[in-house]
């Protein structure tokens, strides 16, 4: 009996805190989402989610492009993802892990809207827990003082993001961070047979990482070990802390032409090298509009001047890097498309003081290429030829 009124006692205490903002992470019940979908009326587009619990939430507008974010609690998705995602103003949705504690909803609107109500019914003749958002088209002006609005109340409670970088420890071990592209909310590309590039990028860099971590000379570091979504500007920081050594971002690729294939490595410029490579990093920067980042909130102008500057040091080591990685993505099978190392204006490149490459291992538009890609043993072999020019980078820059 006591038993009972405790756990009672601890559902409202969790239930409180609940409503007062974001669940924290020890609010444990789970809240399943079983269903998400839209619904058109004459007036507004409606988009429905119907819960195991009532949820706590967050409701904003962003703008280039024109989106609504929904934060949640983290939940378990278990809604069919072959639902219609276009209707009204509604273009596409997506949902999934934002961050640990936070899961995401993303709607891509085809112009300023205003959220007409935003609205928790609680369950009725079998019906569960809904969420109802009612959205309707509004004129510019009044869709950019809402975002104002917005940022006004966040800018209050403003959390800076941008940590100095560590002085190097005691220790002479190279710190190589590992960045796993995409993840949680943000799929990356898709490949032929459906495998999502964020998948394979965290398999190929948890291989990379066990690989560096039998030797005594390196301290590697995940920017992420899970199904997570990050901003770019959080990976960057993470080998900003880390005061990384080496900075790989490991992504694959995915393109309309599926006789395109082959790996490719990448170092920043502020122009790409040729169209092909401005394309892919457009199409990696778009991660964060993806996830549902409100990038105008990021200061990005006297520390984009800062970065120019700075970065000039270490392109140089990164494009020596980026050479010695291609040969040996060669050896391990994968084949090298077009010429060996490219420039392209990626962000998640731009920690000013950590030599930084992406590696784009391959194409899952390739059928080929989405089998190595997808196999274990392919992984391998593409980690392993990272870990040998990381020896052999760190060998060189030895006096
Ligand atoms: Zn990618």
């Amino acid at each position: 009996m006591f038993n009972r009124f405790f756990r009672h006692s601890l559902l409202v205490c969790m239930f409180g805190a609940a409503l007062s903002g974001l669940a924290p992470a020890m609010a444990a019940t789970v809240i399943d989402v079983s269903s998400v979908r839209l619904g058109l009326h004459a007036d507004k587009t409606r988009f429905v989610m119907e819960l195991s619990e009532k949820p706590a939430f967050d409701i904003f507008l962003l703008a280039n492009p024109y989106r609504i974010v929904i934060d949640l609690p983290q939940v378990n998705w278990q809604a069919d993802d072959n639902t219609e995602r276009k209707k009204g103003v509604v273009e596409n949705y997506r949902f999934g892990l934002f961050k640990k504690d936070t899961s995401r909803v993303v709607l891509d609107v085809d112009g300023p809207v205003k959220i007409l109500q935003a609205t928790v019914l609680p369950p009725i003749s079998g019906k569960p827990w809904r969420v109802f958002i009612d959205i309707q088209r509004t004129d510019f002006g009044s869709f950019m003082t809402a975002l104002a609005a917005r940022r006004q109340e966040k800018a209050k409670n403003n959390v800076v993001l941008t940590a100095p970088p560590v002085q190097p420890s005691e220790s002479k071990k190279f710190t190589v961070v590992i960045d796993a592209g995409h993840g949680g909310i943000d799929p990356g590309a898709i490949g032929k047979s459906g495998v999502y590039e964020k998948k394979i990028t965290l398999a190929v860099a948890q291989k990379l990482y066990a690989a560096l971590k039998k030797n005594r000379l390196y301290n590697p570091i995940l920017t992420r070990d899970d199904d997570t979504f990050l901003s770019l500007r959080e990976r960057v920081n993470a080998g900003r802390q880390a005061g990384a050594d080496l900075f790989i971002s490991i992504h694959a690729d995915s393109i309309s032409r599926s006789d395109f294939r082959g790996a490719a490595v990448y170092t920043l410029s502020e122009t790409a090298s040729d169209d092909e490579a401005a394309e892919i990093a457009n199409s990696a920067n778009k991660s964060d509009l993806i996830a549902g980042v409100d990038l105008a909130s990021q200061d990005d102008t006297v520390q984009g001047i800062l970065i120019d500057l700075a970065q000039r040091e270490t392109k140089n080591f990164s494009v020596k890097f980026a050479e010695m990685v291609t040969p040996e993505i060669a050896k391990s099978g994968m084949t090298i498309r077009g010429r060996s190392h490219r420039f392209a204006g990626f962000r998640v490149l731009k920690a000013p003081d950590v030599p930084s490459v992406l590696v784009e291992l391959g194409y899952l538009s390739n059928k080929q290429d989405e089998r190595i890609l997808k196999s274990g043993k392919g992984q391998q072999l593409l980690a392993q030829a990272i870990a040998n020019a990381v020896d052999a980078y760190f060998e060189a820059s030895q006096p």
